[in-house]
Order: C-alpha cells, then sequence, then structure tokens
C-alpha cells in the first residue's frame, strides 16, 4: 500500500484527537494513504498527489517527489504500526484513500481489536467491495464525504475519467 511520509521519512500513522466530523474530539490513530484522483487547487495534503513533472495546479506553487513521498508498505507490516497505539478508531484519510480498497480490506481483516473505522474519502470511489456484503465488514465504517462547492465543481470536471486518472498515478 502506497501510504504518506512524515517528515522524518516514517509511514503517517500517528495517533491524535480526530478534529472534525460527528466524532470530533475522539481519540484515533491516522493513517495517511498516497494518491488522489482528484487534485483540488485548495488542497491541505498536495504531498499526497501533486508530483514532479505533472500539469496540476495548487495554490502553494509546489511539486513533490513521488519516489520522496510514498513508502510502499503492506498490510502485515502496517497493521502492527496502528496496533501498537492499542486504539479503538482508526481514521483512514488521504489523499483518496478507497484508490486503495482491495489493499483496505486484507489491512482491515489484521485490526480486530479497531472496531471503529472512519474513511475519509472525496466520494467518488464508493464501490465494491464495501458496498456489499461479502467482506464481512459491513457495520464498521463511517463514511465521511467532504464537499465544498469548488469541490463539487472539480467532482463534474472529472466526472468522465475518474478511473483512468486514478490508474495513471
Ligand atoms: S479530494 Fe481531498 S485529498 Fe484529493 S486533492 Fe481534493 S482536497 Fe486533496
Amino acid at each position: 500500500m502506497k501510504i504518506s511520509r512524515l517528515p522524518n521519512g516514517s509511514p503517517e500513522i500517528f495517533h491524535t484527537l480526530q478534529g472534525e466530523g460527528p466524532t470530533l474530539g475522539s481519540p484515533a490513530v491516522f493513517l495517511r494513504l498516497s494518491l488522489c484522483n482528484l487534485h483540488c487547487h485548495w488542497c491541505d495534503t498536495p504531498y499526497t498527489w501533486n508530483w514532479e513533472k505533472t500539469p496540476w495546479p495548487h495554490q502553494d506553487g509546489t511539486k513533490f517527489s513521488k519516489a520522496e513521498q510514498i513508502i510502499d508498505l503492506s498490510p502485515a507490516q502496517i497493521a502492527p504500526l496502528i496496533n501498537n497505539f492499542h486504539c479503538k478508531r482508526l481514521v483512514i484519510t488521504g489523499g483518496e484513500p478507497l484508490l486503495q480498497q482491495n489493499d483496505l480490506l486484507p489491512l482491515l481483516q489484521l485490526l480486530p481489536n479497531t472496531p471503529f473505522l472512519e474513511i475519509e474519502t472525496n466520494g467518488t470511489q464508493l464501490s465494491s467491495p464495501y458496498s456489499s456484503g461479502p467482506c464481512g465488514l459491513q457495520g464498521r465504517f463511517l463514511y465521511m464525504i467532504f464537499i465544498s462547492e469548488p469541490y463539487s465543481s472539480q467532482l463534474r470536471l472529472f466526472q468522465g475519467p475518474l478511473h483512468p486518472v486514478a490508474r495513471t498515478q
């Protein structure tokens, strides 16, 4: 899985309080996944997607090295880093975390002591397997979909080529 890096190079997995949404103030482990299929110029995490030699504008004007910003870890490598915090809530954020949803299932199955899961998504990738039953993980999720008016415009802009854009990152 492609995880964002902290400034010290370690994967962006940290324990803090949820700062927004209906669980505001709850202790949580945050896992920030890299890559996003939208390229919002106001994004506060452009280091998850705004790579050097890409055409996407951003209000900060900074481009990032994809190789330096991503650490590739397996679910088996990530799970202990989360379990070490002994926290019942996991917030999976990004970037757009559901671009890696096929890898999320094996990870979540390694976190049996984390009953509360939130996925902070831009709402463009709500597809299987989360919307169906076979994974057995229904009911553990709280989706938080962030939509603002300029963001809605961005959604329309990317309405057609969403998946192809995601696969080219
Ligand atoms: S959808 Fe979210 S993470 Fe992706 S570019 Fe927009 S603000 Fe950033």
